[in-house]
């Protein structure tokens, strides 16, 4: 794929770049390996003013960041606003947190004196989807720059001026040059990357397949790694569920991000006792739903990020209705309009056997199944090969705890969209990866946990 900011509303391509040439990569991880040296033994209180500087120079430019965003990947803007105020907040967190989170842990042994200690590992490798340009980088960099680590970006194709800019805001913020760098290389690159030496590990957030090859690269060199992959998250409703409130959500948690959200609301499965109003009431609002430019702050849903994803998303659509699903609202590409744009969708009476039932919908396509009882519900939640979040609506206590005990599933969120928030561990089973990010758990991915016994 070319490096190139090309707008996904009207299909103009803004800019191009040339890929770094090996020479230029290395001179960078040469920086990278120098500043580790110095930037490791930095007081932590330097690095969280640092961070605290980043988070203050995002809030004051968020509308110019978030218009760069919008430019490459067709977010609606009111979205990309929010996203870069939720990086200042990962910032802030980490800033105010990592000193907790990575103080010595004592033990009592026969020693007399043994702890663990958390120390950083050196450069660490992110490669990173366009989705949330900005918010799925600095949920890495932040605590990895306060661990004492420094960061090397590989980001998505796509958005190669978020990726300059993330850089910018560490710089102008006061880490040293080399703590955090943009490579602007492409994906058949990255496996040279991993066998370097001055790479210390490795985090993927993105598809299996992107996932999988990394690991693998990764493993011949005896690398950790962190995976941040794919999910076809389940939205369970039960009768005594507030149901106003579950589909007001239904229509956010699928239309985030005009659908290309990993934990976006992907399959919902409705009691069947409430089936009926749920389906009526969900089609009314994705069909309120505006569809537009994706600057303009009144639009709801833009266009997918690239044609690619909207070929991908059409054909599982037109794939799943050939084995029966049925078509309540949108099923077509937008063809009245130039870019990506691809309407509000809800299939039906998915067959077993179709896309609709076992593949990851990445755009704005709701998957309806109706269940008799809680039983069916979980039964058919698990049933993917995916494990990244879940939600469900009930106000019934057994049922919330069946819920919460047999969901596999990283995250669950009861009567609530999931979301990740910096207080807690976000991550996924199966094969939505392994790892987490965020919160403690987060910062200590990529530490040397140091067993200190001292006689
Ligand atoms: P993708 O194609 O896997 O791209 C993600 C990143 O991986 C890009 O930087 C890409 O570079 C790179 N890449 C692709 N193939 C690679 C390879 N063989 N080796 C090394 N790097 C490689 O992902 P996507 O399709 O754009 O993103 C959507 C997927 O990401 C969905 O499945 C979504 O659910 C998942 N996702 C997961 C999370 C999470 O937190 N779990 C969050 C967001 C998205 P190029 O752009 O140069 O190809």
């Amino acid at each position: 794929m070319a490096i190139a900011t090309i707008n996904p509303a009207t299909g103009e391509t803004v800019k191009t770049f040339e890929p770094l040439t090996d020479a230029e990569i290395a001179t960078k991880l040469d920086l990278a390996e120098r500043t580790f040296q110095q930037y490791r033994k930095t007081p932590m209180s330097q690095r969280a003013e640092w961070l605290n500087l980043a988070a203050a120079i995002l809030e004051e430019n968020k509308t110019h960041y978030a218009q760069i965003m919008t430019q490459e990947m067709g977010k609606p803007i009111k979205g990309a606003i929010a996203e870069i105020e939720k990086c200042a907040a990962v910032c802030r967190h980490y800033a105010e947190n990592a000193q907790a989170y990575l103080a010595d842990v004592p033990a009592s042994t026969d020693a007399s004196s043994s702890f663990v200690r958390y120390q950083p590992l050196g450069a660490i490798l992110a490669v990173m989807p366009w989705n949330f340009p900005f918010w799925q980088v600095f949920r890495f960099a932040a605590p990895a720059l306060m661990a004492g680590n420094v960061g090397v970006l590989k980001h998505a194709s796509n958005v190669p001026q978020c990726a300059i800019a993330i850089e910018e805001i560490f710089h102008k913020a006061g880490f040293p040059e080399g703590a955090f760098q943009t490579l602007l290389i492409g994906a058949q690159q990255v496996d040279r990357l991993l066998a370097d030496d001055r790479i210390k590990a490795a985090t993927l957030t993105g598809s299996e397949a992107a996932g999988m090859s990394l690991a693998a690269a990764a493993g011949k060199q005896l690398k950790k790694t962190v995976l941040e992959l794919g999910g076809s998250d389940p939205f369970i409703v039960m009768p005594s569920a507030d149901l106003e409130s579950a589909i007001n959500t239904a229509v956010t948690a699928r239309m985030l991000n005009n659908g290309q959200s990993c934990i976006a609301a992907k399959r919902f499965i409705v009691h069947q006792a409430i089936a009926d109003k749920f389906t009526t009431q969900l089609v009314e609002k994705f069909a309120a739903l505006k569809v537009g430019d994706p600057m303009q702050p009144e639009t709801d849903l833009g266009p997918l990020a690239t044609p690619g994803i909207l070929k991908d998303l059409d054909y599982q659509v037109t794939e799943s209705v050939k084995c029966g699903a049925k078509v309540l609202i949108g099923g077509k590409p937008l063809t009245n309009r130039q870019g990506n744009f691809y309407p509000a969708t809800i299939l039906t009476d998915i067959p077993p056997g179709s896309p609709a039932e076992k593949e990851e919908f990445f755009g704005p396509v709701a998957l309806l199944f109706a269940v008799a009882d809680i039983d069916e519900a979980i039964a058919l939640a698990n049933s993917t090969s995916f494990g990244l979040g879940a939600s469900a609506w009930t106000n019934d206590d057994g049922e919330r705890d069946r819920l919460i005990d047999e969901i596999e599933a990283g995250v669950v969120f009861i009567n609530g969209m999931v979301k990740s928030d910096p207080h807690l561990p976000f991550g996924g089973i199966k094969r939505s990866g392994y790892g987490r990010e965020l919160s403690k758990e987060g910062i200590l991915e990529f530490v040397n946990i140091k067993t200190v016994w001292v006689k």
